[in-house]
């Protein structure tokens, strides 16, 4: 039996034991949670490192078996172990994860290696474990406060697909990285709360629900948008099945994001593809950190 506790960090914290890549026993969850915004964002490194070692220390300690690895999903462009950059948890930007929380665990007595994996990242490995898919190459697009691309297998690369380039308008820079003409810049929440001043993100979509020009038009954007994003990768990766997920997926119209993709992905080879939002719940990213750790660990 092999295991591992899983841990992710987007909006919130959860954390999960998994025994042979099944969630096994409670989720530990943090109720900081504000709608749409970060409220992460707040909380220094060093407690955010704290928080994450004390829900692992419970975990571990309900465990009858020893723990052989801790999984960790955070979002941003994550390299060996290192949060090279984190646009919507800017306070973790430049930590050494992996080394911190191994050092911050071995002071509680757990000495397992800690494996860091891009939040969209373990979706993309959740689904395809869970759809007994490992061999297929399962892209996913997380849609909360910024805009997450998660690609199953993992290859070697940056794939910071929410700052893919879908606009060459100059006045299309609300991305949270300060890039011009990002698909984060349309999409993200905090973006649409820059761009619309007056009307939150929801009375954005409720209204151009009744009919408001304004927010029609908005809405329509932010399709052609992810359409845009989709496309791109069409192209380059091939069709395939897309997911879609995250805490403002409910924004999505998929008929409405398939018409305009279809207008942009003309090839007829490429034009196999399916898309699908994933129902709610942080069980497949556990799930997908778990999968991509162990592989990375060799277990
Ligand atoms: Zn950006």
């Amino acid at each position: 039996m092999t295991t591992a506790i899983g841990i992710v960090m987007t909006g919130h914290i959860v954390a999960g034991r998994l025994e042979d890549l099944h969630l096994a026993g409670r989720l530990l969850r943090d109720s900081a949670e504000v709608d749409g915004l970060n409220a992460l964002s707040a909380i220094p490194g060093s407690e955010l490192l704290e928080i994450l070692a004390e829900k692992a220390r419970i975990l571990a300690a309900e465990s009858t078996y020893p723990v052989e690895a801790i999984c960790v999903a955070v979002p941003g462009i994550i390299r060996h172990g290192v949060v090279e950059d984190s646009p919507n948890l800017t306070q973790i930007k430049g930590m050494h994860l992996a080394d911190e929380l191994a050092r911050a665990l071995a002071e509680r007595g757990i000495h397992a290696p800690v494996h860091v994996a891009n939040d969209a990242d373990a979706i993309a490995a959740g689904v395809a474990a869970t759809r007994g898919r490992l061999d297929k190459l399962t892209r996913v697009w997380t849609i909360g406060t910024g805009i997450g691309y998660g690609r199953w297998p993992y290859v070697e690369g940056v794939w910071e697909g929410g700052h893919i380039t879908v606009t060459l308008d100059p006045k299309e820079k609300y991305c949270g990285c300060g890039g011009v003409g990002h698909l984060e810049g349309i999409m993200g929440y905090r973006a649409m709360r820059m761009r619309f001043l007056d009307l939150e993100p929801e009375e954005i979509f409720a209204q151009a629900r009744q009919g408001d020009a304004r927010c029609r038009e908005f809405v329509d954007l932010w399709h052609r948008a992810l359409a845009a994003g989709t496309a791109s990768f069409i192209h380059l990766a091939g069709p395939g099945r897309f997911y879609f997920t995250g805490q403002n997926v409910s924004f999505l119209d998929l008929n409405l994001l398939r018409s305009h993709l279809e207008s942009m992905v003309r090839m007829s080879p490429l034009q196999s593809f399916s898309l699908e939002i994933l129902p709610p719940g942080d069980e497949t990213a556990l799930l997908g950190a778990g999968v991509s750790a162990l592989r990375a660990l060799n277990l």
